[in-house]
């Protein structure tokens, strides 16, 4: 790595002029090859670096030794997780607060990212957006224009939900309905503008409501009660059938509902559901956290190098810590070089010896004994 070499080659010049020599040798040999080696680590976050808010395997410790004394950032490294909820910039802060360290924007990858790659072709079009926290905000901050929150959407139709009478908890939303229809309009028709889209970014909270609803939405070509037609596109930010939360067995994710939303509308329509799901393991969303590291390099040695000598550089490996052997292990070993798997047991992976049909390149115990794999193993070869 560039950068290490330049600090080998001060500390040495201190001690042996002969051995300084040396290395600006190998330094001027690095830069007449195309692309200098470097290394970069993805972390997944539930089960690994969190479990619900609380940080866990000495992750704040960990984390910390991937910055420099000043607090700027040392080692590339980025969040890969299939939660999300919230837009980037919010989860970033989120993190920054709960670990200790400064965390950009730009190293949280959600697993509704790749939601942006599809701005082009929904940017005007009215869509829905699934999901606890703040679905529509995510999708609006992505640039999308027509979006609505699918509890917003479900508000303009009377009696689409047949129980929602029965849902206690729904009270507290019903101010929030009341600020809807106070609100002027929504940002479109839903009575006249077909969906073209349907995102599932995060955990739908309402599972029965949301069912339903977009079987209305997806079964009758956009316009729920108002003849069939062509089924609208969906997306699922990821396919987790389980994650690792608070509670200590794991709990059903997204890939649950999906199985759920996938068999009711089989059941109930003649053309099986179509839909893509992101997330981990799509070796999409490796390429994608390949390429993110890249930029996060280039921050890192902005003052050594320019952006082009970084776009040229290469990882030599990239570091996935996860606990879920079918998502994280899995994606790590399908995307293939540079992709180095670490399975931590904090999380779903529990057992003593490695996962039978997803073998990690390395087990341990926390994310922290992770680190320091990394490092040592990084500092030994360069
Ligand atoms: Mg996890």
């Amino acid at each position: 790595m560039r950068f290490r070499s330049v600090l080998k080659a001060s500390q040495a010049g201190i001690k042996s002029p002969s051995h300084l020599r040396h290395l600006r040798r190998s330094y001027s040999q690095h830069q007449s090859q195309p692309a200098r080696p470097s290394f970069g680590i993805a972390f997944d976050i539930d089960g690994v670096i969190l479990r619900g808010h609380s940080p866990i395997g000495g992750s704040p410790q960990a984390l910390r030794r991937l910055y420099n004394d000043d607090g700027t950032l040392k080692i590339p490294y980025l969040f890969l997780t299939n939660g999300g909820g919230v837009p980037e910039s919010a989860r970033a802060i989120e993190l920054s607060g709960l670990l200790g360290v400064k965390i950009s924007a730009l190293q949280v990858l959600q697993g509704h990212s790749p939601f942006k790659q599809l701005l082009k072709r929904f940017e005007n079009y009215p869509i829905v957006a699934v999901g606890k926290g703040e679905p529509s905000q995510v999708m609006s901050e992505y640039g999308f224009k027509k979006v609505l929150s699918i509890d917003e959407y479900a508000s303009y139709f009377d009696d689409i939900d047949p129980l929602s009478s029965y849902k206690d908890w729904k009270v507290k939303q019903a101010y929030k309905t009341d600020e809807y229809s106070k609100k002027s309009q929504p940002i479109y028709d839903v009575h006249s503008d077909r969906v073209k889209g349907a995102f599932v970014v995060s955990d739908p909270v309402d599972w029965g409501r949301d069912i339903q609803v977009l079987c209305d939405i997806l079964g009758f070509g956009g316009l729920p009660a108002k003849g069939r037609g062509h089924q609208p596109a969906l997306f699922f930010a990821s396919d987790d059938l389980e994650y690792q939360a608070a509670f200590p067995a794991e709990r059903l994710g997204m890939g649950a509902f999906r199985i759920a939303l996938e068999s009711v509308f089989n059941r109930t329509h003649d053309n099986p559901l179509e839909y893509t799901s992101f997330g981990k393991p799509n070796p999409f969303v490796f390429k994608n956290a390949e390429a993110t590291l890249k930029q996060i390099l280039s921050n890192v040695h902005h003052n050594q190098h320019t952006i082009n000598e970084v776009k040229a550089n290469s990882f030599s490996k990239i570091y996935m810590i996860g606990d879920n052997p079918s998502v994280d292990i899995k994606g790590a070993a399908e995307a293939g070089h540079p992709w180095f798997s670490i399975l931590t047991r904090t999380g779903v992976f529990k057992g003593q010896d490695n996962h039978p049909e997803y073998p990690a390149n390395l087990v341990v115990d926390t994310v922290e004994e992770a680190v320091d794999y990394i490092l040592r193993k990084e500092s030994s070869c360069h």
